[in-house]
C-alpha cells in the first residue's frame, strides 16, 4: 500500500517532490543529528488523494496519520489532548519550492481549556501557556476558519491600549484571559459555532486546511509568477512544538549562512527574545542582528554558529535557517537554500568554488543568469547631491525612483498605465504581491531584514529599503510625514536599496561597475561554453559596449534605423519617391558616404570579430509620413485654398504613399523583396559594407562582415544577391588592391526557408535564425496582435505552454531550425549558423541552440552576460566538461 505519511527520521533531503521542501530538509537535518524537534510529514501525493477525493481526506491516510501520531507520543512522551502531559504541534504547510509566506502555519495546536491548563502547570507559567493559546486561536481561525486575522488584532489591539502596553509580551495573565474569552466570542459571531475543543479535530482540520490553502489566490499568484506547476501539491509538516515565548531565555529568530545581500561570508539574521514563530518575519516589532546574540546568549550563539556551518558544508550552498530557543536550548526549525540578490548569487557562487565546497561547474549552475543582468543596471550616482531624508534597513540592492503609491491595488493600477510607482508601506503581507510586482522598489517603515518586503524583493530583484522607522505613514491621509517633510501620494521619491537611504525627487544615476567575483564567473563561463556570444549592434557606441561584456562579434546590425537621422531621411525618401532610375541613383549617391561611415565605425569597434550586417528590412512606406497626416494636411489645404503649389506636392506624395501602403505591411513589401525591386538599394548597401572593410584593411584592421539577406524564401533570391555581393566585393578589392574576409548569407525566418535550407546553402554561406519573424509566420501569430489580444487566453488555458515570443517554441518554431541546421549542414558542413531573434538572450532557448548545435546566439549587449553563463549551463547540463575544477 502506498505511504502517504513519514516520520522525520524516514525521510531524506532528495525525497523533496514528495515531502515538500521544508519536510525533506526537517529529515535531512534529523538525520545528520540536528536538534530538530520530532514529527511526521504528509506528502504531496497525499495532497492529490484529497483534491481527487473532491477535498475530502481519505480515511486510509486519516489511519496513517493516526499511527504515526501515537509512535509520535510514545517516543516523545506526551500525547495529544492528554490533561496532564499534553503535546502541542505545530501544523506546517512544505511545497517542493518554497513559497516565502504563502502558506500560513498553525503553532501551538492541541491547547484547549483543559491543555492550557496543564501547560501552565507543567511550566509554572501561565502567562505563557496563555499567550500561546491566545496564539493558536489566532492562528487557528486565520488558517482553518478564515477569519480574518486583522479582526483577532483589532481587539488585541484594544486590550493592550486599555492596559496601556506596547507589546505582546507585556500582557498580564488577567488580560491574556480576556482577550481569549474574547477571541471565542469572536468565532462563534462569525462562523456560528464555539472554536473546536478536540485536539484531534483541530490537527485534521489544519491538515485540511492546508491542503486548501494551496490553491488560495496569493499561492496561485505566486505560482503564475515564478511557474511553478499548480498540480504538485503541498506536503503537511506535523512537528512538536519547541516554545520561543516562555520568557527572556528564550526567542526565535532567522539566519542566512551568508550575507545574502552582499555574499559576505558572515552570519546574518536577527532574533526576538521572548517570542514565537512568525513574530521575526511579520515584522511586529524590529528584531535585534543575530549579532546580538552573541553577547546576549553566548553558548546558544556558539551552537548555532556551528549548525550554520554543519548545514552550509552539508548543504553545499547558502542556508537560511529558522531557529527557536527554548531556555537556552537551541532547535532548528527549517532549512534551506537562501535566496539572495544577484551580487551575493555571484559572490557566493564564487567563493564557495574558491573555498572548495564546489566545482567550478556547480557554482555556475548555482547562478540564475537573469540576475546577471540587474548588476548591469543603474544605480544612484555617487557624485549627486541627495536629499536624503531618512536611512532604513538595505534589503534589496539597487536604486529606484518612482511616485509614492500606499496600496498595492493602487500600485498595479498605475503600474498598468506605464507610470514608474514606488509602494511605500508600513509593512507588506502577501496580499500585496500583485503591488510589489508592479512597482519599481519598495519601501516599508516596520520589519527586519527577513520580512516579507524584504525577502520578496530580493527574489524579484527589486530595490527594497525596510524597517524605516522614522517614516509614519498615515493610509487614510495618504502622507508619509518624516520629521517637518510631508510626502504625499503622488510624490516622487527614490530609495537606495543598497544603503538604505530614502531620497526626496528623482536621482541621477549611473552605470555599476562589475565586481571581480563577476568577471570570475564569467571567465568560467566562457572556459566551458561551447557557442559563440555575440550582440546585437547597431551604433559603434553599442558594438563597444558589447564588447566591454564579453561579446564575440556582432550577430544583427540592423541598418534601417540608420535612414532615419534628419540629415538622410530627406534623401531616403526621395530615393523611395524616386520617378525614375537616375533619380533614385541620384539620391543613393548621397546616401553611400554616409553608410559608409556607418559600418566603418561599427566593423571598427568589433576589430578582429565577425559582424553580421543585415541589407534593408522593413517596408518602404516606414521612412515616409504617414497615410493619416497627410489626408489631414491635404484635406485642410483643399479647404483653405490657401497654398496650391503645396497642395500639389502633398498630393502627389499622398498619392505615392497610398500606392505604398499595404494592408499586411509584415507580410508585404519588405526585406529582401525590397532588393528584388530596387536593386538599388541593395547594391548601394554592400557598396558601402566593401567600401568600409576595404579602408579599414588599408588602415591594419582585420575585419570580418558578413552580409546579411533577410527575409529569403529559397535560393533563387539568395543566388541573386550572392552574385551582386562577389562582384562588389572583387571590384572593390580589386580598385584599392586590398584584400578582406567576408560571408554572404541569409536570415532564416520564414518557414519556406527553413524548409528549402538545403537548397539556400548551395550559396548562402551563413544562416542565422531571425526568431522573432520566425516564430510571427510559424504561428500565424502577428506579435502585436497576439500579446495584446489573445495571447494571454492562449497561456491561460495552457494551449502554449509559454509565450513562444520569449522563449522559443521547440515544438513547433524548434522543428524547423532543427530542419534548416540538418539540412543546411548536409549540403555545406561548415555552414556558420546562428540566431538573432530576442531568443538569442533567454536561457531556455539558449540551452535549445547548444543542442541542436547552432555556432553562436546574439542577443542585445546588456543581455550577453546573461548568454555567456546560459551558454555554459547548457555545455554542463548536457555533460560536457562536467567535472573539472
Ligand atoms: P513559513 O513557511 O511561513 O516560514 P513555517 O512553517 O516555517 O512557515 O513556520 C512559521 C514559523 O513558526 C517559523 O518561524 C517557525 O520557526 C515557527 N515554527 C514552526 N513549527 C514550529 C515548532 N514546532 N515549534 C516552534 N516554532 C515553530
Ligand atoms: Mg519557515
Ligand atoms: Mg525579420
Amino acid at each position: 500500500m502506498e505511504k502517504f505519511v513519514y516520520l522525520f527520521n524516514q525521510g531524506s533531503a532528495d525525497m523533496r517532490s514528495l515531502l515538500g521542501g521544508k519536510g525533506a530538509n526537517l529529515c535531512e537535518m534529523t538525520n545528520i543529528g540536528l536538534p530538530v524537534p520530532p514529527g511526521m510529514t504528509i506528502s504531496t501525493a497525499a495532497c492529490a488523494e484529497y483534491y481527487k477525493a473532491d477535498q475530502k481526506l481519505p480515511q486510509n491516510i486519516i489511519d496513517e496519520v493516526r499511527e504515526n501520531l501515537t509512535t509520535l507520543e510514545t517516543a516523545i512522551g506526551k500525547k495529544l489532548g492528554d490533561t496532564t502531559n499534553p503535546l502541542l504541534v505545530s501544523v506546517r504547510s512544505g511545497a517542493v519550492f518554497s513559497m516565502p509566506g504563502m502558506m500560513d502555519t498553525v503553532l501551538n495546536l492541541g491547547l484547549n481549556e483543559t491543555t492550557v491548563q496543564a501547560v501552565a502547570k507543567n511550566t509554572g507559567n501561565l502567562v505563557f501557556a496563555y499567550d500561546s493559546y491566545r496564539r493558536f486561536i489566532q492562528m487557528f481561525s486565520d488558517v482553518v476558519l478564515e477569519i480574518p486575522k486583522h479582526d483577532f488584532e483589532h481587539l488585541l489591539a484594544e486590550h493592550k491600549k486599555q492596559q496601556g502596553v506596547t507589546y505582546d509580551q507585556e500582557l498580564s495573565a488577567e488580560t491574556l484571559r480576556a482577550i481569549i474569552d474574547s477571541y471565542k466570542i469572536l468565532v462563534i459571531e462569525r462562523t456560528g459555532s464555539p472554536f473546536p475543543e478536540e485536539p484531534i479535530d483541530q490537527l485534521f482540520l489544519s491538515i485540511e486546511a492546508v491542503f486548501r490553502s494551496w490553491n488560495n489566490d496569493r499561492a496561485f499568484i505566486y505560482r503564475n509568477l515564478n511557474k511553478i506547476d499548480h498540480n504538485l501539491g503541498t506536503a503537511v509538516n506535523i512537528q512538536s512544538m519547541v516554545f520561543g515565548n516562555m520568557g527572556n531565555d528564550c526567542g526565535t529568530g532567522v539566519a542566512f549562512t551568508r550575507n545574502p545581500s552582499t555574499g559576505e561570508n558572515i552570519l546574518y539574521g536577527e532574533y526576538l527574545t521572548n517570542a514565537q514563530g512568525e513574530d521575526v518575519v511579520a515584522g511586529i516589532r524590529t528584531p535585534q542582528p543575530i549579532a546580538k546574540l552573541e553577547s546576549e546568549m553566548p553558548e546558544v550563539y556558539a551552537q548555532f554558529a556551528n549548525t550554520a556551518h554543519i548545514l552550509e558544508q552539508h548543504y553545499k550552498n547558502v542556508q537560511d535557517i529558522e531557529f527557536t530557543i527554548e531556555k537556552g536550548k537551541l532547535f532548528i526549525l527549517q532549512t534551506r537554500n537562501g535566496k539572495r540578490t544577484a551580487q551575493a548569487g555571484i559572490k557566493i557562487a564564487h567563493d564557495l568554488a574558491m573555498e572548495g565546497l564546489i566545482t567550478k561547474e556547480e557554482a555556475l549552475l548555482l547562478i540564475e543568469p537573469g540576475q546577471l543582468d540587474q548588476l548591469l543596471h543603474r544605480q544612484i550616482d555617487s557624485n549627486a547631491t541627495l536629499n536624503v531624508i531618512a536611512t532604513g534597513l538595505p534589503a534589496s540592492p539597487g536604486a529606484a525612483s518612482g511616485v509614492v503609491v500606499f496600496d498595492a491595488d493602487h500600485a498595479e493600477q498605475l503600474g498598468k498605465t506605464g507610470a514608474k510607482v514606488l509602494l511605500v508601506r508600513t509593512e507588506t503581507t502577501p496580499d500585496d504581491i500583485h503591488g510589489i510586482i508592479a512597482a519599481q522598489g519598495i519601501l516599508t517603515s516596520r520589519g527586519g531584514m527577513t520580512s516579507h518586503a524584504a525577502v520578496v524583493a530580493r527574489g524579484m530583484g527589486k530595490p527594497c529599503v525596510c524597517g524605516c522607522e522614522a517614516l509614519k505613514i498615515d493610509y487614510t491621509k495618504k502622507t508619509v510625514t518624516v520629521g517637518q517633510t510631508i510626502i504625499k501620494e503622488g510624490d516622487l521619491v527614490s530609495i537606495d536599496g543598497a544603503t538604505g537611504r530614502v531620497i526626496l525627487g528623482l536621482v541621477p544615476m549611473v552605470d555599476p561597475e562589475l565586481s571581480t567575483e563577476y568577471l570570475a564567473i564569467l571567465a568560467w563561463a566562457d572556459e566551458v561554453k561551447r557557442l559563440d556570444v555575440r550582440a546585437n549592434a547597431d551604433t559603434p557606441e553599442d558594438a563597444q559596449k558589447a564588447r566591454e561584456f564579453g561579446a564575440k562579434g556582432i550577430g544583427l546590425t540592423r541598418t534601417e534605423h540608420m535612414f532615419m537621422g534628419h540629415d538622410r531621411l530627406p534623401h531616403v525618401q526621395r530615393m523611395i519617391l524616386a520617378e525614375n532610375p537616375a533619380e533614385r541613383h541620384d539620391a543613393l549617391s548621397y546616401l553611400l558616404p554616409i553608410q559608409e561611415n556607418d559600418f566603418y565605425g561599427i566593423l571598427k569597434a568589433m576589430e578582429g570579430y565577425p559582424v553580421c550586417i543585415r541589407l534593408l528590412d522593413p517596408p518602404l512606406h516606414e521612412f515616409l509620413p504617414s497615410l493619416e497626416d497627410l489626408l489631414i494636411e491635404t484635406t485642410q489645404l483643399r479647404i483653405t485654398q490657401s497654398n496650391m503649389p503645396l497642395l500639389a506636392e502633398k498630393e502627389s506624395l499622398l498619392k505615392k504613399v497610398r500606392a505604398l501602403h499595404e494592408s499586411n505591411p509584415m507580410l508585404g513589401h519588405r526585406g529582401c523583396r525590397l532588393g528584388i525591386t530596387f536593386p538599388e538599394i541593395y547594391e548601394m548597401q554592400m557598396q558601402a559594407i566593401c567600401n568600409a572593410a576595404v579602408r579599414l584593411t588599408l588602415e591594419g584592421y582585420t575585419v570580418l562582415p558578413e552580409i546579411e539577406i533577410p527575409l529569403t524564401i529559397g535560393k533563387a533570391e539568395m543566388a541573386f544577391f550572392k552574385e551582386k555581393i562577389d562582384t562588389i566585393a572583387k571590384n572593390t578589392m580589386e580598385k584599392h588592391q586590398a584584400t578582406f574576409h567576408y560571408l554572404s548569407g541569409t536570415m532564416i525566418e520564414l518557414p519556406r526557408a527553413a524548409l528549402l535550407a538545403g537548397e539556400l546553402a548551395e550559396v548562402a554561406e551563413f544562416f542565422s535564425f531571425g526568431t522573432n519573424d520566425l516564430t510571427q509566420t510559424c504561428l500565424g501569430f502577428s506579435r502585436d496582435d497576439a500579446e495584446g489580444k489573445f495571447l494571454n487566453h492562449y497561456l491561460d488555458m495552457k494551449i502554449l505552454a509559454e509565450n513562444p515570443f520569449i522563449t522559443l517554441d521547440r515544438k513547433g518554431v524548434g522543428q524547423l531550425m532543427k530542419i534548416a541546421v540538418t539540412n543546411g549542414r548536409q549540403t555545406r558542413p561548415d555552414l556558420l549558423i546562428g540566431i538573432c531573434g530576442e531568443h538569442g538572450g533567454e536561457s531556455n532557448s539558449i540551452a535549445f541552440c547548444h543542442e541542436i548545435g547552432l555556432d553562436f546566439v546574439s542577443c542585445s549587449p546588456y543581455r550577453v552576460p546573461i548568454a555567456r553563463l546560459s551558454a555554459a549551463q547548457a555545455a554542463i547540463s548536457k555533460g560536457e566538461n562536467y567535472g573539472t575544477r
